[in-house]
């Protein structure tokens, strides 16, 4: 059988990445792990709901993770860009994977994990809060807002549900429903539980020249309101252009086409598998962990059985 270089190659080195890494260094596995060094929270000064790292850095957490691995003598972290993988053209399952700057090297496994990306409904000056003033997710940065003047601006119905998540941390929530037809039932319950319903369209999130935080949000018609803290819902696209090139089957949800995977992160494209934020917008950094964790002990089984296999055929046989 054909040897490749490395048992594994890993794309992508945040939360998934690494954790699977860990995993297979534990199995003395020879591992590259190829990071573009821009993981999703990376605008983000502090993390949470991380047990044991809350209301911490999360780039501190990955540098702490890098720090870790350097234990296991057979992983490689390399900074770069995978620009393509392909298939080997053998019989034995394997990848090569081309980097940005040229570089190639070959893996019997691959696993993706490349995180998703953010789009953020076009609004000027939003961009610029992102990660600080503005997020997503009430559990990872709404406590730090509790009863401070949260507005929640609409790019679909669910935000609605948005709205009501964080009326449980604050009694000042507005609702900026942006041209939305609001189900009867979702306009009932924001009234119900005293979140204000703005109909005329935010325009322009306004900064503080002076300290570089929000000031508010502006209004189709001029008005400024004062605003802490503004909560959206953005398009989330998975990184996987590599996934669609290798084939890997997909399954639509909400829009958005996830790829199919088991739960230890195995596509059906043999040999390759998918784990974290690439597989599902429900990831955390704890479920990306925990994704990572179980696609590095699934790779390793994997490759186990490989290994009897192979082992298994070059045992001579005594017939008699
Ligand atoms: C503003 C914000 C705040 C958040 N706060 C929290 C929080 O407080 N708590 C929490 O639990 N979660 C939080 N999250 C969610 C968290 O960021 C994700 O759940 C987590 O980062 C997913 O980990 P991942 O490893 O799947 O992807 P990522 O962390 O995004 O890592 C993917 C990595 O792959 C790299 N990559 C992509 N393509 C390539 C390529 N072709 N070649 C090489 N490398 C590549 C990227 O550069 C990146 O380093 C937050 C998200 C956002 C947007």
């Amino acid at each position: 059988m054909q040897r490749t270089e490395w048992d594994v190659i890993i794309v992508g080195g945040g939360s998934a990445g690494l954790s699977a890494a860990l995993m297979l260094g534990r199995s003395r596995r020879r591992v590259l792990v190829v990071d573009a060094g821009e993981p999703r929270n990376r605008s983000a000064t502090h993390m949470h709901g991380v047990l044991g790292h809350d209301h911490s850095s999360p780039l501190d957490l990955l540098a702490a993770g890098r720090a870790e691995l350097t234990r296991y003598d057979d992983i490689v972290i390399e900074s770069g860009t995978v620009v393509s993988a392909t298939p080997l053209d053998t019989d034995a399952i394997g990848f090569e994977v081309v980097l940005e700057s040229g570089e190639r090297h070959t893996a019997r496994r691959l696993l993706l994990a490349t995180g998703l990306r953010d789009e953020l409904p076009d609004i000027p000056g939003l961009a610029g809060q992102w990660g600080r003033n503005a997020a997503l997710c009430p559990y990872c940065d709404g406590w730090e807002v509790r009863d401070r003047r949260i507005a929640v601006i609409a790019t679909d119905a669910t935000n609605a549900h948005q709205a009501q998540l964080m009326r449980q941390l604050s009694p000042q929530v507005t609702f900026y429903s942006q041209g939305l037809n609001l189900p009867a039932a979702a306009r009932t319950g924001l009234e119900a539980r005293g979140i204000a319903i703005e109909s005329r369209t935010v325009v322009e999130i306004v900064g503080d020249d002076e300290t570089g935080g929000l000031r508010g949000i502006r209004l189709v018609d001029g008005t400024e309101h004062e605003a802490d803290s503004i909560f959206v819902a953005p398009r989330q696209v998975p990184n996987d252009r590599l996934l669609r090139e290798l084939r890997a089957r997909t399954i639509r949800q909400n829009g958005v086409d996830w790829v199919l995977v088991d739960p230890s992160g195995r596509t059906n494209v043999r040999g390759l598998w998918a784990a974290g934020n690439i597989a599902t917008a429900q990831s955390s950094v704890p479920v990306a962990m925990a994704a990572g964790n179980l696609a590095g002990s699934g790779i390793n089984g994997d490759l186990v059985e490989e290994d009897i296999a192979e082992a298994v055929a070059a045992t001579p046989r005594d017939d008699g």
